[in-house]
């Protein structure tokens, strides 16, 4: 068996969705909004399934699509990307983060990542051979610093992967990170693969800042976007990625051997939804951010220390002043006894440091949220006492 995946455990995500079925628990752990996502794409969908073309689209995906996520990037980032040569659809960004790890890395080569770190890049990195290099980020700010910059930067770095804005901190890369981590880009030659798929979900006026915009990174730049994200529909696993023709076409080449393609049903009805009009998407934020206040205010008012929460469908809850610095013992608890699913934040160090936060997810009714604030009442009385 290969040895980087006989190991590995199942992903959190995973692990926690199912205590939440099995105990009956309320899932705040894996992102995903419950309501069932706008209903115009989804019918667009169906329609597609029931009266157009069912059989393997396009490798590189449905020019309809690539054009619309074109037009879509060029209106929301001010980005200008060419449909047919800088555009590829992917099944979800996970795929479209292997690839173009797969495309990439050669054995040996140096990776430079960001913890906290979703779980799937580090398996993806060493399956490719590559040798992570892992720059700790320190709550609450979670920004970026020069001196740990250089020390993991050199000129055996091939690449750098970028989440942004971040999950599980909730929070975003502003221009300043952006041209600081840019500047180690271009000094060592670097390629950033950026997984931006929280891209629409950022609260209280903020705006995505894509990398590929900072000077000097257009060309070795590879943005990730997701539609799952985009319309709240996660189990569609639409994805995109983006880049200039040289570096895509190499990760096109590792595209066609994992998934191929990708449903043309789910690709139509995506192509339809990217070219609504910016009052869906400010809706959208509107709604989400009106369910992170809601969680944020229950847990302010029980006692528990909301760390702000910037973007993405998560807020942390510091442990700290609970007395518990054992994040997974505590969300074990949490789901076992008192019926709260949710995502210890030390999943997303590979080195465990960080385990004072725990992240919930507030992309729910608010009978849920509220449902679970009780229950969490439980957990915070020690403290309030
Ligand atoms: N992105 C989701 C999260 O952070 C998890 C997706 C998955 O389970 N693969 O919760």
């Amino acid at each position: 068996m290969n040895p980087v995946l006989a190991d590995l455990p199942t992903t959190i995500f995973t692990v926690m969705s199912g205590l939440a079925r099995d105990l009956n628990a309320i899932n705040l752990g894996q992102g995903f909004p419950d309501d069932p996502g706008p209903e115009d794409v989804r019918r667009r969908a169906a329609e597609a399934v029931l009266h157009g073309d069912n059989q393997y689209p396009p490798m590189m995906g449905l020019p309809e699509l690539r054009r619309a996520i074109a037009t879509h990037y060029a209106h929301h980032e001010d980005l200008d990307l060419d449909p047919m040569s800088e555009v590829m659809v992917t099944s979800g960004a996970t795929e479209a983060i292997a690839a173009s790890l797969f495309a990439l890395i050669a054995p040996g080569d140096e990776v430079v990542l960001f913890a906290p770190l979703y779980d799937a890049y580090l398996p993806l990195v060493r399956r490719a051979g590559g040798i992570a290099r892992i720059v700790p980020l320190q709550p609450p700010h979670f920004r970026l610093d020069a001196a740990a910059l250089a020390e993991a930067f050199s000129d055996r770095t091939k690449l750098v992967i970028l989440n942004n804005p971040l999950n599980p901190s909730a929070t975003i890369f502003g221009r300043e990170d952006l041209a600081l981590l840019a500047s180690f880009c271009t000094r060592h030659d670097v390629i950033a693969v950026c997984d931006e798929v929280w891209e629409h979900i950022v609260f209280d006026g903020a705006r995505h800042i894509p990398l590929m915009v900072l000077p000097g990174m257009r060309d070795r730049t590879i943005k990730i976007g997701s539609a799952g994200k985009i319309f709240g529909l996660t189990g569609w696993k639409v994805g995109f990625v983006m880049a200039a023709a040289p570096l895509l076409r190499v990760v096109a080449n590792a595209h066609q051997f994992l998934t191929f393609t990708t449903p043309p049903a789910l690709q139509t009805a995506v192509a339809y939804g990217l070219s609504k009009e910016d009052a869906s998407f400010a809706a959208m934020r509107a709604r989400f951010a009106r369910s992170r206040d809601r969680l944020t205010a229950g847990l302010s008012e029980r006692g528990f220390r909301v760390l702000p929460s910037h973007g993405t469908y998560f807020l942390n809850v510091d442990l700290a002043p609970l007395g518990c610095d054992d994040d997974v013992a505590f969300c074990d608890t949490l789901v076992r006894q008192h019926g709260v699913a949710a995502i210890p934040i030390s999943a997303f160090y590979p080195d465990a440091s960080v385990r004072h936060l725990v992240r919930l997810c507030f992309a729910k009714a608010d009978d849920v949220l509220d449902r679970a604030l009780d229950r969490l009442s439980a957990v915070a009385r020690p403290a309030a006492r």
